[in-house]
C-alpha cells in the first residue's frame, strides 16, 4: 500500500475528481478523541479533564521498576511526522521504514489506513523493534504516541469553531510506577518538555481528517458513501510516505489538475512538512469536499460535464 504511485493516475484521477463532486453535508458537532496510548484499547483513563496549567505527578527513569515494560505489546499508531522523523533518522526512506517497522491497519473510529509499529514475538507482545536493555534507541525521534504518554488528549471542533478545542487527561495503567514519583510538573511543562510542538502543528491537518472522518461515519456523511479503496490508497500514501506522495505530486498529471502556486511548487521539490501539509488539503477536498485545494478550470468544467453525462442529464 505504501509503495511507489501507481502508473494508472489517469483512472486515479478520474475517479477522485468524481468524488470532490460529491455535495458537502453541514454537520452541527464534530468530537472525536485522539488518544496517546501506549498500551491496548482498554486503558484506564482518569476522567478528570486537564488544562496546560493543572499539575500531574510523575517521573519516567530507568530506576523504576517496569522500566521498559510499556515499551511491549503496545499499540502505537504512527503519525505523519512520526514516520517521517524515523525514516529520516534510520536513514531509509519511508518505503523502506513501512515495510520494516509497520503494520498496516484501520484507524478504529475514522475507518482510514493508518500504520502502526510492528511489535515483536509471534502475538505482536513482545518488545518494540526501538528497544533496548537501556531505553528508546530513537528516543530523539520516538513517535508522538511516545512523547505524549501517560498524557492521553481530546480534540473537540463544534460548528462554526474556527479551530480545534484541545484537552488533556492522565491515563493510569496498573504497572506503570511514573505516577509513584515525587516529580510535579503542569501539563503545559510536560509537553515542551516532551518536545510535542512540531507534532502537533505538522499531524494537525491529518488528526483534523481523522476527526472528521469519525464524527461524520458516527453521523451518517458524506451522503452516507465511503470512501473508494482508490481513494483509501491515496489517503495512507499521502500521510505516510512524503517521498512517494512527492512523486506522484510532481510526476503525475496532479500539477495540472489542481492550482498549485510556481513558488509552492518549488517548495515541494525539498520541504517534506510542505509535502505533507498539502497531502491533508487533497484528502480534505477529496474525502469532504472542503474547498482546500482548487481545480483547474478547465479540469473542473470537464469533471462537471462528465458528471452531468453520468447522471443522464442533457
Ligand atoms: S519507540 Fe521507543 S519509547 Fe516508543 S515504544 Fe518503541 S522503544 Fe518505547
Ligand atoms: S514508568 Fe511508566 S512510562 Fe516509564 S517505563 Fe515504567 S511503565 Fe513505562
Amino acid at each position: 500500500m505504501s509503495d511507489t504511485p501507481r502508473t494508472t493516475e489517469d483512472e486515479e484521477l478520474g475517479e477522485l475528481d468524481m468524488e470532490a463532486m460529491r455535495p458537502s453535508t453541514e454537520r452541527d458537532m464534530e468530537v472525536e478523541v485522539f488518544d496517546a496510548v501506549r498500551g491496548q484499547s482498554a486503558f484506564p483513563v482518569d476522567p478528570v479533564r486537564l488544562t496546560p496549567d493543572d499539575t500531574f505527578e510523575f517521573e519516567c527513569h530507568k530506576g523504576v521498576t517496569c522500566w521498559n515494560k510499556c515499551c511491549h505489546g503496545a499499540d502505537i499508531t504512527l503519525t505523519p511526522n512520526c514516520i517521517l522523523r524515523l525514516s529520516k533518522r534510520l536513514e531509509i526512506t519511508p518505503a523502506e521504514f513501512l515495510l520494516t517497522y509497520t503494520v498496516p491497519a484501520m484507524h478504529e473510529k475514522a475507518d482510514l489506513p493508518i500504520a502502526k509499529i510492528k511489535m515483536g514475538g509471534d502475538d505482536g507482545r513482545g518488545a518494540c523493534p526501538f528497544n533496548a536493555a537501556e531505553g528508546c534507541t530513537v528516543y530523539e525521534d520516538r513517535p508522538a504516541t511516545c512523547r505524549f504518554y501517560p498524557l492521553g488528549m481530546v480534540s473537540v471542533k463544534m460548528k462554526d469553531m474556527d479551530g480545534v478545542d484541545d484537552f488533556f487527561f492522565l491515563v493510569k495503567e496498573d504497572h506503570c510506577q511514573g505516577h509513584c514519583q515525587t516529580k510535579s510538573q503542569n501539563v503545559g511543562e510536560f509537553r515542551e518538555e516532551q518536545g510535542v510542538e512540531e507534532y502537533e502543528r505538522v499531524n494537525r491537518g491529518w488528526i483534523d481528517i481523522l476527526m472528521k472522518a469519525a464524527s461524520w461515519k458516527v453521523m451518517g456523511g458524506p451522503g452516507g458513501k465511503a470512501p473508494s479503496p482508490q481513494t483509501l490508497k491515496m489517503f495512507f500514501l499521502a500521510t505516510t510516505d512524503v517521498q512517494a506522495f512527492r512523486r506522484f505530486v510532481l510526476e503525475s498529471r496532479f500539477l495540472q489538475t489542481y492550482e498549485v502556486d510556481d513558488r509552492a511548487v518549488e517548495m515541494l521539490k525539498t520541504d517534506d512538512h510542505a509535502v505533507l501539509l498539502l497531502g491533508y488539503d487533497w484528502m480534505k477536498n477529496v474525502l469532504f469536499n472542503e474547498p482546500t485545494i482548487s481545480m483547474k478550470e478547465q479540469v473542473l468544467q470537464g469533471a462537471i460535464a462528465k458528471a452531468r453525462e453520468s447522471m443522464g442529464a442533457a
